[in-house]
This record gives structure tokens, C-alpha cells and sequence, in this order.
């Protein structure tokens, strides 16, 4: 490009996305790298997974699986998918037409909210939000709209909720599990949204890459479980969280023929297609293990360990119902802003953590910080130790 006087590059780029910068997980990963503090921040395990997922991502290699898959991903994972998700939810996808495997949940987000999104409309969604939301809907000329979740439970507030439908609410964005939270939806909430659904002709998207991380014996109550949501719901998942590979980055979406459609078509032009060896690997693992309970009963003894080792720390757990986030408020040892905090955290004390501003707008962050527990017993057990003396 030939360079053009007195016009910055700033002005020429004239970005899409202005308001954004890094995102908070590579900042606070880097920092924590940076002065050799432990990384409860950014959500991945610090443990690695089943060597047989390596040995069958290994064998598929070496059978010649190297080549591009199918478009909407490998046959016999879509199989299995569709296998699991009846036997979980009740409810059968179609694997030749109602299912799309993405570059991770974020690649199946980005796909769908570009596929309904349309300039002008609205989208209405629960903050703290994950932070790839937004930017997606904004790129395809959306607004969010946001509802607080508001402290101690996070729950939903319904009637926000419908104070926040217009004639231009074309999706409802769920997030069950919740990041960063750790809120979980329950069956009252789902009546609520089916109350919400009737007078409105939004779309729901649902984000459950959480969906086998629920605490004390609770339901995930997938949207796929609920005719009438379902009928209009793209359900969103990742193995990532699932088979500890946050770093394979593959998810999938499911969703009515003619939802599943338009999402596919936007992901051919995205992605085209993903990596098939791994996708030939997680059709075994599923196929063999469809409930995936371990990771549950797995997380969940984490949690009561992270729990059990805050006691005697002035940090003060907020209750976490599902993921394998830990929020707690540290009002009893500063009035910091979090993000503040969380830094001093990481340099003075060698724990990072996660702010909770970044996943709000227009909204303060209040005393909370997020703790990721996918984590080795004895990193966790090193942590607590430094969180107990601050
Ligand atoms: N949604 C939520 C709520 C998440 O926490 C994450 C991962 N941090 C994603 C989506 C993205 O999943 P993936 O890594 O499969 O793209």
C-alpha cells in the first residue's frame, strides 16, 4: 500500500472492532508466565489427557486419517454425537443434516451468531458474559444487549429479561454452565424461557461446553432436552473441557435442519473443515463413554479440594454449581478494582487469577475474582497455601 499522507493507519483501518484489546486470558497467562506466579487464570488443566486419546489420534495418523475431513466433520463422530445427545438429552439430531463440527465452541459461536445476526438486530445476553460473545455479534452489525446476573447467586432475572425483548431480538444467548459464575440453569429457569420464547420470534444459542461439569448431583438442562426450545436453539459444546484437550480446539454445534443449514454455511467459509485424526479419536471416545460421568465425579472432588483448601483464607467462595471456575469475593482484604488486584495478586502473592470486568459493560465488577480449578491437586494445594497468607 503506498503510503498516504497525513492519514494514520489508524484512521485508514478504521477497525470493527475499536473498543477491543487483548483478550484478559492471554494477558493474565503472560503475566503469570512472566513472574513465575501459578496460573489458576486462564481455564485449562495443568494435567494432560487419556494416553488413550493420544494413542487413537496417533493411530488414525498413522492409518492415513490426514486429509480434509467432511465439511460438517468426520461421519462417525456425528454419529456418536447423535448417539450421546438422545441417551443424554432426549432428543435426536440428525448426524447427515443437523450437526456441524467447528474449530472449537468459539468457531461454532462465531459461525452462528454470523449466520443469524443481522445489522440492526439485537441480541440479548447474560453478563458477566464470555468474552468472545460480544465481538461476534458485533462484526455482523449486532447490539448486545446485556442482563446482569447479579451477586451473591448469579441467577437470572426474568423480568429483566423481558424488559429487554424488543421487535429486534433475533437471539437469546444463553451460557449453562456459566462462565465465569459457575451458575447453572435449573428447570425454573427453563419455564421462564419458554414463557419468554412465546412472544417473541428470537432464536436461542446456547454455549454448554460445560455440560458435563455439574455439581451435587444436578441436571444439565441442555436446551436440547426442551421441545420447544430446541425447535428453535443452535446447542453449542467443545471436547476441550470435556477430554482436557482445551488446545485441540474442536466443538460442535446441533440444531434443526434448517438452523444447522445456515450455520454451515457460514462455517465452510470460516474453517471448511477440521482436523481428522483428532475428530476419528473423540468418535471412539464418545462412542465408548457417552455420559462422560468421571468428569463429572473428577471436577467435582477439584471443587470440594479448592473448597476445603480456601478455609482459613480471607477469600469468600461464591457457590459454584457447575465448571471448573471457582468466583470469590475478597472484600475482606481490599477495596482494589479487580483487575488491580488480580494483578497484584499475581506479582506479590504468585497466584493469578481472572478479573471479572472484562466479561462486563457499563456494569462495576464488585470484589470477585475467578479461579480456575482444573488444576493438579498440588498446584492447587501450592496456591491455597499463598492465598491463605494474604
Ligand atoms: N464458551 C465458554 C463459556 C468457554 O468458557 C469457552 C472456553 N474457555 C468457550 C466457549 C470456547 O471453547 P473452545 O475452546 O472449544 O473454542
Amino acid at each position: 500500500m503506498t503510503k498516504i499522507p497525513n492519514v494514520s493507519y489508524t484512521q485508514l483501518v478504521q477497525s470493527k472492532l475499536p473498543a477491543g484489546g487483548v483478550t484478559i486470558f492471554s494477558v493474565m497467562s503472560r503475566l503469570a508466565e512472566d513472574v513465575g506466579a501459578i496460573n489458576l487464570g486462564q481455564g485449562f488443566p495443568d494435567f494432560n489427557c487419556s494416553p488413550q486419546l493420544i494413542d487413537a489420534v496417533e493411530r488414525h495418523m498413522r492409518e492415513g486419517h490426514n486429509q480434509y475431513a467432511p465439511m460438517l466433520g468426520v461421519y462417525a463422530l456425528r454419529e456418536a454425537l447423535a448417539r450421546k445427545i438422545e441417551l443424554l438429552y432426549g432428543r435426536h439430531y440428525d448426524p447427515a443434516t443437523e450437526m456441524c463440527v467447528t474449530s472449537g465452541a468459539t468457531e461454532g459461536l462465531f459461525s452462528t451468531l454470523t449466520a443469524l445476526v443481522r445489522p440492526g438486530d439485537e441480541v440479548v445476553l447474560f453478563q458477566p458474559a464470555y468474552d468472545s460473545y460480544a465481538p461476534a455479534i458485533q462484526l455482523s452489525g449486532g447490539t448486545p444487549v446485556y442482563v446482569t446476573l447479579r451477586r451473591p447467586d448469579y441467577c437470572i432475572d426474568w423480568d429483566e429479561v423481558r424488559r429487554a425483548i424488543t421487535p429486534r431480538t433475533r437471539v437469546i444467548l444463553v451460557n449453562t454452565p456459566h462462565n465465569p459464575t459457575g451458575m447453572v440453569l435449573d428447570q425454573n429457569d427453563i419455564r421462564e424461557l419458554e414463557r419468554v420464547l412465546e412472544h417473541t420470534d428470537a432464536f436461542v444459542v446456547s454455549d454448554e461446553v460445560y455440560e458435563h461439569i455439574v455439581f451435587d448431583g444436578g441436571r444439565h438442562e441442555s436446551m436440547a432436552r426442551h421441545p420447544t426450545i430446541a425447535e428453535r436453539a443452535v446447542v453449542i459444546s467443545s471436547f476441550g473441557k470435556t477430554y482436557h484437550t482445551t488446545g485441540w480446539k474442536i466443538g460442535y454445534c446441533v440444531a434443526p435442519r434448517p438452523l444447522a443449514a445456515e450455520v454451515a454455511r457460514v462455517h465452510q467459509w470460516v474453517t471448511y473443515a477440521v482436523n481428522t485424526p483428532i475428530q476419528s479419536a473423540y468418535a471412539e471416545m464418545v462412542a465408548r463413554d457417552p455420559m462422560c460421568t468421571e468428569v463429572t465425579s473428577f471436577y467435582q472432588a477439584k471443587r470440594d479440594l479448592f473448597l476445603r483448601l480456601l478455609q482459613g483464607s480471607r477469600f469468600r467462595p461464591i457457590a459454584c454449581r457447575g465448571t471448573f471456575f471457582q468466583v470469590v469475593d475478597y472484600s475482606d482484604i481490599t477495596d482494589e478494582h479487580d483487575a488491580e488486584f488480580a494483578i497484584r495478586l499475581t506479582k506479590e502473592h504468585g497466584v493469578a487469577a481472572i478479573p471479572i470486568s472484562p466479561f462486563l459493560s457499563g456494569v462495576e465488577p464488585g470484589p470477585v475474582l475467578r479461579f480456575c480449578f482444573a488444576k493438579r491437586d498440588e498446584t492447587l494445594e501450592r496456591a491455597a497455601e499463598r492465598l491463605r497468607k494474604v
